[in-house]
């Protein structure tokens, strides 16, 4: 009786150990905008709505806007820097037609300012041919 307890735990903690893997995999940050996806780290420090502004403003640099923030003003940013990876799907006609770009993203936790510096970029196999 003791052992058929034991089984059942062991059966309990399997299936939780694997819903807890795949909430993991919905919390890692992946962002599909227009024709780019848009990847953070699944540990990213950046909140789900930062990320969202973050996303959009690498596929759409031109939409980025900062606040003026006093404090940031007196005593300079509140910065979080991290690499974010984009891939910008069916560049190209023939294989390998996606485009897989590494960024360094800082941005300031009060005012939102934010600087993106491509520090990389490769050509991947990811969309089949037309
Ligand atoms: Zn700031
Ligand atoms: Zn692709």
């Amino acid at each position: 009786m003791k052992k058929r307890i034991s089984i059942l735990l062991v059966i309990l903690v399997m299936l939780g150990s694997t819903i807890g893997v795949s909430a993991d995999d919905q919390i890692g940050g992946v962002y599909e905008i227009d024709h780019v996806t848009v990847i953070f780290d699944e540990n990213s420090q950046f909140s789900t709505d930062k990320q969202e502004v973050i996303a959009n403003l690498l596929v759409h640099p031109e939409y980025g806007v900062a606040q003026a923030n006093l404090i940031c003003a007196l005593f300079g940013h509140d910065n979080i820097s991290e690499t974010v990876v984009t891939i910008t799907h069916k560049v190209n006609d023939t294989s390998p037609r996606c485009l897989q770009e590494l960024f360094t993203v800082t941005s300031c936790n009060r005012c939102g300012e934010t600087s993106t510096e491509r520090t990389g970029y490769y050509y991947i196999t990811c969309c089949p041919a037309d």
